[in-house]
């Protein structure tokens, strides 16, 4: 299959996404966590074209991408010393950062809320487009809403083609997981989603515990409980047993598991890592999910991971493709 708008992320052809940018298009870009559909953060009419294209619900707020503090600065009314603190250690990096926004970043960017989520990626690709366009990127995942995240060109083209105006691609992405966002306030800093940067790094640099935040899903819609999810129906493995009986009634059921071990008598396997190394499991997940539905299976089980450090990014995207709230 040949994709008219799929070009390689060369320093000419950003140049071009940027101007595309500039005029109010829609760009497909990788960042170091997944890809990203982005325009201009300003340009209300812009920024519908994310939602049409991605078929996403207008109450779910998009991420505001930026290449330095002063261009965050530009978009909020204030920054407290946390969030500033946060912003100079971890950025360019996966952390996204919520705060009041100011008056000029347009309502359908942030979906009627009050604040806005900003984040620096340290892609260079992507920096170099939000640098070139001169202006804030709003950019959720590349997908289509609900569905899983790319973590390479092909699969925004595969499931978003040509109604974007133009795919940059940057090879598959170093993290393979959105990133972690955060939000303080009141003198308590809340982790909204789970992602790529540690929830154990922001507290040992903070010496501050990260709260779960318990509000209402309507602040961070990333909270609704079906997300991210292949057409494949995903269980997570509690027993064997289980998997053994919907192999009994089921077509095409499939294991996913956490590392390469052999098991007899099974064709349908995916192994995420070779050792079990978490990095990697996170690496592979949506590809894996991608490959699932590839290989038609009806349902597939994957293997839990413990929930530390990246593996609460991961357990939280699988309880989502589960259907299961977290
Ligand atoms: P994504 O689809 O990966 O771009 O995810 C965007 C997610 O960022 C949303 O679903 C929310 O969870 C979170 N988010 C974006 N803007 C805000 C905001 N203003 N307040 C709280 N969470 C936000
Ligand atoms: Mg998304």
């Amino acid at each position: 299959m040949i994709y008219k708008n799929l070009f390689p992320a060369t320093e000419e052809n950003i140049r071009r996404a940027a101007e595309i940018i500039k005029e109010g298009g829609v760009v497909a870009f990788p960042t170091e966590t997944v890809y990203g559909l982005g325009a201009d953060a300003l340009n209300p009419k812009a920024v519908a074209r994310i939602y049409e294209i991605k078929n996403r619900p207008s109450f779910d707020p998009l991420i505001v991408h930026v290449c330095s503090i002063d261009m965050a600065r530009n978009l909020v009314s204030e920054i407290d010393d946390i969030s500033l603190k946060l912003m100079e250690r971890f950025w360019p990096g996966p952390l996204t950062i919520v705060l009041p926004k100011r008056n000029d970043v347009p309502d359908i960017t942030t979906a009627g809320l009050k604040t806005v989520a900003l984040r620096m990626p340290a892609s260079q690709i992507a920096l170099k487009l939000i640098e070139f366009s001169e202006r804030p990127i709003a950019a959720p995942s590349a997908n289509p809403f609900g569905y899983v995240s790319p973590t390479n060109a092909i699969q925004v083209a595969e499931t978003l083609g040509n109604r974007v105006d133009i795919i940059l691609d940057g090879g598959k992405t170093e993290f393979g997981i959105e990133s972690t966002v955060v939000m303080y306030h009141e003198g308590n800093l809340y982790l909204l989603r789970p992602g790529a940067l540690e929830v154990e790094t922001i507290e040992r640099y903070l010496n501050l515990k990260v709260l779960e935040f318990k509000g209402n899903p309507r602040l961070s819609p990333g909270r609704l409980p079906k997300h991210y999810s292949p057409k494949a129906d995903v269980r997570i493995l509690n027993d064997w047993e289980d998997y053994f009986k919907s192999k009994a009634v089921y077509g095409r059921v499939g294991l996913v598991l956490l590392k390469r071990k052999t098991v007899f008598g099974f064709k349908e396997v995916i192994y995420l890592s070779e050792d079990g190394d978490v990095k990697e499991i996170a690496y592979r997940l949506f590809d894996s999910m991608y490959k699932v539905d590839r290989m038609g299976w009806e349902k597939a089980f994957f293997q839990r991971v413990e929930e530390v450090g990246l593996g609460r990014a991961i357990m939280n995207r699988l309880k989502k493709a589960s259907g299961i709230a977290d």
